[in-house]
């Protein structure tokens, strides 16, 4: 039991502080864990329920008075762990347990994970267009942020407004959104000429009253502000993130060549975009480094500022930054934008968030539980087998198949049965009915 509560922290602490997600994820993660070693899964959501809890009110207290989070973080888990050894109940009240275990199809979706073939591919890639296609995307669309540069028929207005929503795409997207369209009416009607004049001009007291978990509206300010500079200074925010890239692929081609010279007899290595994520970190920098910033957050330090615009360089995911250049640079199409053009859609990395992951472990992409960068690229590996030049096409589709609550954590019979990707999924009925066969 002991054991078993301890993985439970540790799986919840670990996605609560990698990537954004619900109680709902946590508490899965928590049962996963709670079957795997065959304990009381009630225990484990109770656990799931108080950490959560505890981390959060750690995050908020931290951002207000500017310690580090990881510090608070580590003393709500060791108080957790404390109190949940010393109790054997739950350490917040609990709702009543809402959870039925499902039918469980595979014991492990690890232990039977391979690497994508090429045929595997050509069998995945007409499911997942079949999912494409069923997708009910003006539905979707008004439930995801995407709906804000889509506003926008201006490139210019889009690729701000699309900034601005991604930035604030963090936790619940029916709380997000509401904020976002508060921060983009102060901005109207054109949020590219209002950022500019902003950076011209900074007022402290524009997004008054705006605020969301851990953003102040002088973050909000700040964030406008380098957005603006950042147009003033490069033309538009595609421009500066293309010339980045661009620099990023240089040095990148220019290491291999000295690799290679190094060690001509070695085989060459598998071509693998490495530009995104350096280009990416750069210009994150140039946006938190940008000169109207610092006044802006005087009184106020750059916590708030680096949780809307993260350092890509660290170990997590960087969902909202692979979404927002996904809009900008693939399509245009009934989704995403395409207005970036000199960066190839080929180089990007799949958002990783909850909902893709969870798909991608039971379609065999990856077999990853964290909600790293190395994951999301493992995942965009396997999907550049179904379409090389564009691997993160069906990424909407798979984050909805999970935001709509279609797709369980592990296959269930009922669900599973209209899924189009039944055929390919290693938790679903049609791969239990095979083995159950063979
Ligand atoms: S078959 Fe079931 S578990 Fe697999 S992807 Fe579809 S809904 Fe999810």
């Amino acid at each position: 039991m002991a054991v078993a509560v301890a993985f439970a922290f540790a799986f919840a602490v670990e996605v609560e502080v990698g990537v954004e997600v619900g109680v709902e994820v946590r508490v899965e993660v928590a049962i996963e864990v709670a079957i795997e070693v065959r304990v009381a899964v009630e225990v484990a959501v109770a656990v799931a329920f108080a950490v959560e809890v505890r981390v959060a009110v750690a995050v908020e207290v931290a951002v207000a008075v500017e310690v580090e989070v990881a510090v608070a973080v580590a003393v709500a888990v060791a108080v957790a762990v404390a109190v949940g050894g010393r109790r054997r109940g739950p350490m917040v009240p609990l709702p009543a347990p809402r959870y039925t275990p499902p039918v469980r199809y595979t014991p492990s979706v690890r232990r039977r994970v391979r690497p994508l073939s090429p045929a595997r591919a050509a069998r995945l890639r007409p499911l997942l267009d079949a999912l494409d296609a069923e997708l009910d995307r003006t539905a979707r669309i008004s439930a995801d942020p995407v709906e804000f540069p889509r506003r926008f028929p201006d490139p210019h207005d889009a690729e701000v407004a699309g900034l601005v929503a991604v930035s604030l795409a963090y936790g619940r997207a029916d709380v997000f959104k509401p904020v976002v369209a508060r921060v983009l009416a102060r901005m109207a009607p054109s949020p590219a000429r209002f950022a500019e004049r902003f950076a011209r001009a900074p007022d402290p007291a524009a997004f008054d009253g705006i605020l969301y978990r851990f953003n102040r509206p002088a973050d909000l300010a700040a964030l406008v502000a380098a957005i603006g500079h950042l147009r003033l200074r490069h033309g538009s925010l595609g421009d500066r993130f293309t010339a980045l890239f661009e620099e990023a692929e240089r040095e990148a081609e220019a290491e291999a060549a000295e690799a290679r010279s190094k060690a001509p007899r070695a085989a060459p290595a598998a071509p693998a975009p490495r530009a995104l994520r350096p280009a990416l970190s750069r210009f994150a920098a140039e946006l938190r480094d940008a000169p109207p910033v610092a006044a802006l957050l005087q009184g106020r330090g750059g916590r708030g500022l680096r949780h809307l615009l993260p350092d890509p360089s660290g170990p997590g995911a960087s969902k909202r930054w692979n979404l927002y250049l996904r809009w900008m640079i693939r399509g245009p199409d009934a989704v995403d934008l395409g207005i970036w053009r000199g960066v190839p859609p080929s180089a990007l990395v799949v958002p990783l968030d909850t909902h893709v992951h969870r798909v991608a472990r039971h379609l065999g992409l990856t077999a990853r539980r964290d909600a790293s960068w190395r994951t999301a690229e493992e995942i965009t590996a396997a999907l550049r087998g179904v379409d090389p030049d564009d691997p993160v096409r069906y990424d909407f589709a798979l984050c909805h198949l999970g935001m709509s609550g279609r797709c369980p954590a592990r296959g269930e019979a009922a669900r599973c049965a209209v899924c189009r990707l039944a055929r390919a999924c290693l938790s679903g009925p049609a791969r239990s009915s095979t083995r159950r066969s063979a």
